[in-house]
């Protein structure tokens, strides 16, 4: 997720950044899970922009699943303001180049997930990223969510054979997926990101981590570094707009 945060395109420091540079903390699959009206989707949104921007091949594209339900709903997601310290992200021109590489999909139910993941070679493009967002409009039992995480790593490792490149982001809001039933996701997901509301419209990312007696990997984050973003957010709404802006980012050892 650094991409998104880390400023780094063009190589410009910024006060509000902390990174070790050479470290990347870009997983091949990520789960990222909030509270009900975190910004999670407007993250999402920008992230794939993120990536169809600073990729080094210029068709690659990004493929958005959206739930059918949130079609139309022009509420759901607020642009990032930029950076108060180095402006990031600038608007220019070019934009509307990066933002046509995204290609929406909506669907609307874990078979049609499941389907539409499975077939993702008949998909034309170059696909090199598939972000789902709203996991839980799609399934929230085990039994439908296993399957479609299974998809979806093996989609990453077909974008990756196929296109030399291939990330997977999956999105959720943490009460449909209870801790315990998080933990099972690493099966699938390097890096599971928690998204914790501090007060008002303070949040902040970190990466979540299980303690266990048990099994040594599981106490171990993924990154031995500090990893947090802190950001405010505050919904759109048909009589305020929304506002979504990146404070400070911390992924330095
Ligand atoms: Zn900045």
């Amino acid at each position: 997720m650094e991409r998104l945060f880390s400023h780094r395109q063009d190589g410009e420091a910024c006060e509000c950044v902390l990174t070790d540079a050479g470290r990347s903390s870009d997983a091949k699959m990520t789960f990222l899970h909030g509270p009900p009206r975190c910004g999670k989707s407007s993250l999402a949104l920008q992230y794939a922009f993120e990536l169809v921007k600073r990729s080094q091949d210029e068709e690659a594209m990004v493929v958005l699943v959206l739930h059918v339900s949130t079609k139309g709903n022009r509420h759901r997601v607020v642009p990032v303001d930029p950076c108060e310290s180095c402006n990031t992200p600038v608007k220019t021109g070019q934009d509307m180049i990066y933002w046509n590489r995204i290609r929406i999909k909506y669907l609307e139910n874990a078979s049609q997930l499941r389907h539409f993941v499975c077939s993702f070679h008949m998909f034309e493009g170059i696909n090199t990223a598939l972000i789902v967002d709203d996991l839980d409009m799609f399934c929230t039992a085990p039994a439908q969510i296993y399957p479609c995480m299974a998809f979806l790593k093996e989609t990453m490792e077909y974008m990756r054979s196929k296109f030399n490149s291939g990330l997977v982001l999956v999105l959720g809001t943490s009460q449909a997926f209870p801790r315990e039933l998080r933990r099972t996701l690493r099966r699938w997901c390097e890096l599971i990101l928690q998204i914790e509301k501090s007060n008002n419209d303070a949040f902040s990312i970190h990466e979540e981590t299980w303690k266990s007696e048990v099994d040594w990997a599981d106490i171990l984050p993924l990154f031995p570094v500090t990893y947090r973003i802190d950001y405010t957010f505050t919904p759109d709404s048909p009589t305020t707009q929304g506002h979504l802006q990146i404070q400070r980012v911390d992924a330095s050892s």
